[in-house]
């Protein structure tokens, strides 16, 4: 039974942006929760479906869904937050069940958590360049990150005596603040609290009342195998501070141009030349790939020059599954800068024969 993404929400690969849409809404009228009490199945639909709608409205994430495939897409979601070195998962994995819960209110016009409006969750974006051969076998990179621990100061509770936050005074706790003359009024964020609702009474200096102590440390990111210049990967807790805590870090590949293999897509592009006579008689040339292994590739008889040769399996990995693109092979040919007497002998006759 296949259960990608596409299928929860029945449609097609090709679907247009509108297409998907379309097809959100029609499943979430006939399986929210709302209109089926209990029932445990169709909760666990709506979730499904929630989570492919996640997924395939993001350009981004759509596409790295779509070039990883449903079981390493998900697999490198769920990976996220744990992995000991920044966990790091694709870009918008961990979307919280309050982000999808927001935007279905929002849809309903129930209106969104006025509570936040105005605050930062600290999220930033990082570019990373990294090498096509990084990019082919999937490298442990170590970058200085931003890299949070709770307030020794404060132990995290944000005030110096560690007494709990209290209902902000100025705001009565809701987050933000009315403005006018009755006739029209202007909500704001609360600046006291920053809406948060609560302000805490001895703000820890150690910390800034942030309740977290940050520095910038080394940590260790795992870039996966087949990554393209855009691809974003988030490492939860790595942003800056935001007023909920620690953001989320994307971090932008941007995969170096290399001088030996063109990179188009899946497909690997690489120019050879060929001795004269293995052009003319066939044989095998050597290629070095991009992890430094080595192999053959045979060469026709009578290969021309320009002639496109195709090595199944040896361009970049897909994502999908364990596949792999294709290498192209284009040769050109190398002529000999010195001849022996013998051969230049060899060659006239080679020429009277033909
Ligand atoms: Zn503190
Ligand atoms: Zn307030």
């Amino acid at each position: 039974m296949t259960t990608d993404y596409y299928s929860t929400l029945g449609i097609s690969k090709n679907a247009t942006t509108a297409e998907i849409k379309k097809a959100y809404h029609k499943q979430v009228k006939e399986n929210h929760p709302d209109k089926n009490k209990g029932d445990v199945k169709s909760e666990e639909k709506f979730k499904k479906i929630n989570e492919a709608y996640q997924t395939l409205k993001d350009d981004n994430k759509k596409s790295a869904y779509d070039r990883m495939g449903h079981g390493n897409y998900r697999q490198q979601e769920s990976h996220g937050g744990q992995s000991q070195h920044g966990g790091f998962h694709q870009a918008g994995g961990g979307q919280g069940f309050e982000d999808v819960f927001s935007d279905i209110f929002s849809q309903f016009g129930f209106g969104g958590n006025s509570r936040n409006q105005g605050s930062e969750n600290g999220d930033i974006l990082r570019r990373v360049n990294i090498s096509l051969a990084d990019a082919y076998s999937g490298a442990e990179i170590d970058l200085n990150l931003p890299t949070h621990k709770k307030c020794t100061g404060c132990g995290g509770t944000k005030d110096a005596k560690r007494k709990p936050p209290t209902t902000c005074s100025a705001c009565g706790g809701k987050g933000f603040t009315v403005a006018g003359n009755g006739f029209f009024n202007v909500k704001q964020p609360c600046r006291t609290c920053r809406g948060q609702g609560r302000t805490v009474e001895n703000p820890c200096r150690k910390c800034n009342a942030t309740g977290y102590e940050s520095s910038t440390s080394k940590v260790s990111v795992s870039i996966p195998k087949g990554v393209e210049t855009g691809t974003r990967l988030s490492l939860s807790e790595h942003g800056e501070i935001g007023d909920n805590g620690p953001g989320t870090l994307y971090l932008e590949i941007q995969v170096e141009p290399n001088n030996i293999f063109d990179r188009r897509g899946d497909d690997l592009f690489i120019t050879k030349k060929i001795n004269f006579i293995d052009a003319i008689l066939g044989g095998y040339i050597n290629i070095t790939h991009l992890d430094g292994k080595t192999f053959n590739v045979k060469i026709p008889e009578r290969c021309q020059v320009g002639t496109k040769l195709r090595i199944k399996g040896k361009g970049m990995p897909t994502g999908r599954g364990d596949n792999y693109g294709n290498l192209w092979m284009i040769t050109s040919i190398e002529l000999p800068s010195k001849l022996s007497k013998k051969q230049t002998k060899i060659l006239k006759e080679f020429k009277d024969a033909s």
